[in-house]
């Protein structure tokens, strides 16, 4: 954490976030009252929540959520729990959400939560207690017509059960559609749990098509070891053939040039804690890992790890960020210059939010589709976004992150101006 920790100190994810938007609208040459509105979240609420812990005293946590733009439909993002959360953290992600909705072309907007808590140190019961505080608080603004929240760093499927749980006593009715990444007895849908590696999968086979890269033979180094990271493994050596040669989490990684058995590491990782000590590899650091000479690198961790400080020194061909943010504006022109060819965040990633959507269409239909449906319905949609991307960005000669974000400003653009909010 010392080194992400650092890095984040310099990098303000909004900023960022506002610099990606601003160089795509320049290019577009887009409406300044349409740059205007996109440049800023449209609502955002902030709430304090007061939790009965397990020692008897009351500790007050703050929590967010930040409705971005829902021009194109309800607003759709996650919670993350997470020590470090900040406000500005939540608009970038929630910016994000904006543009990946988008992306990958279904009818919703964007919108983000988080609660500053380390839920590393609290007890089941104390989880279960604050979930059900933020519902308390921030449910009136959410609703599956309005605002429908999912998964992020450090929440899970039972988190999301008692939230949906939470908002079904406050409206007095089921209401499975309020929150997306639910467990399957609880109206979650078949192929959530691997979607946003899935995606990632889908978008490095077309991507490696496109620069003739023989998947077979390829290597691929992992930072971050949980929900996206793990089916990274899983996947990319199942689904593409890849050998994983390097994954890491919080605590270090490791590295083996003969590759890592995948589904044998996520073991070790459910046994021990972490990847560390997994046997035949040795050890590296997240930052080495990183500078690894491999044909994708996949950041599934947090965000600014890839910087104008360490861009230089990558060497991977393709960059797949699973993370959201993972790569700073300053690292994007030196990635470019140096034709590694990054699948940015919100393209990369949107095969999370496509299944969630998938789940909400369900849940709001009350009629639910097999594992073979979700997986054919997601490369679908998966393929078509990278393909309009990467059309974009050969057609106005522009990396693969503004391509993506010329895509979706042109269509939130116009889904505001049908409205006529501009
Ligand atoms: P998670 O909580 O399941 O796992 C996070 C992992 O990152 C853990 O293994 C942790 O050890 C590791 N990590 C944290 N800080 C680190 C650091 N400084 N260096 C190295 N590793 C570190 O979270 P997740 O759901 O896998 O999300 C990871 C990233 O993917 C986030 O940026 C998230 O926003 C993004 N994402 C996730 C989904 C999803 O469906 N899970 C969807 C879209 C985007």
């Amino acid at each position: 954490m010392t080194q992400k920790s650092s890095v984040a100190a310099k990098a303000n994810p909004f900023e960022i976030a506002q610099a990606q938007l601003d160089k795509a609208a320049q290019k577009l040459g887009l409406d300044p009252a349409v740059h205007a509105v996109l440049r800023e979240p449209l609502r955002e609420l902030h709430v304090s929540l007061p939790v009965k812990m397990d020692d008897g005293t009351v500790k007050v946590f703050k929590g967010f959520r930040v409705q971005y733009n829902d021009a194109r439909g309800p607003n759709k993002g996650g919670i993350r729990f997470h020590p470090e959360e900040t406000i500005d953290t939540v608009r970038a992600l929630a910016a994000w959400m904006t543009w990946k909705c988008a992306v990958v072309d279904i009818p919703l907007g964007g919108g983000k939560g988080g609660i500053i808590c380390n839920p590393k140190e609290m007890s089941e019961a104390e989880l279960e207690r604050l979930s059900r505080a933020y519902i308390d608080q921030v449910g009136r603004i959410l609703g599956p017509e309005k605002d429908i929240p999912a998964p992020d760093v450090y929440t899970t499927p039972q988190i999301m059960a008692w939230m949906m749980d939470e908002y079904s006593k406050i409206t007095g009715y089921n209401a499975p559609g309020v929150i997306t990444g639910k467990p399957l007895a609880v109206g979650g849908s078949e192929g959530r749990g691997d979607a946003t590696a899935r995606g990632g999968a889908y978008t490095v086979r077309e991507a490696a098509k496109h620069l003739n890269i023989d998947l077979s033979k390829a290597t691929v180094a992992i930072q971050g070891f949980g929900n996206a990271g793990q089916y990274a493994a899983t996947l990319f050596s199942s689904l593409l053939g890849c050998k994983i040669v390097a994954v890491s989490d919080t605590k270090g990684g490791v590295y083996s040039e003969d590759g890592i058995d995948a589904e044998a590491i996520v073991r070790h990782k459910l046994i021990n804690g972490s990847v560390i000590g997994f046997p035949g590899t040795r050890p590296i650091s997240n930052e080495d890992l990183l500078e690894l000479s491999v044909d994708v690198l996949v950041p599934a961790a947090l965000e600014s790890v890839i910087t104008g400080e360490n861009a230089e020194r990558i060497r991977a061909k393709i960059i797949c960020e699973l993370a959201n943010g993972p790569t700073t504006p300053e690292a994007d022109e030196i990635l470019y210059k140096n034709n590694v060819f990054v699948i940015p965040d919100f393209l990369a990633n949107a095969g999370g939010v496509t299944v969630s959507y998938f789940e909400w269409v369900q849940n709001i239909t009350n009629f639910y589709w097999d594992e073979e449906d979700i997986h054919a319905k997601l490369d679908k949609k998966m393929t078509k976004a990278f393909h309009d991307v990467l059309a974009m960005s050969l057609d106005y000669k522009v990396d693969m992150r503004t391509a993506a974000y010329m895509v979706s400003i042109q269509r939130v653009a116009e889904a505001m101006k049908l409205r006529g909010w501009v």
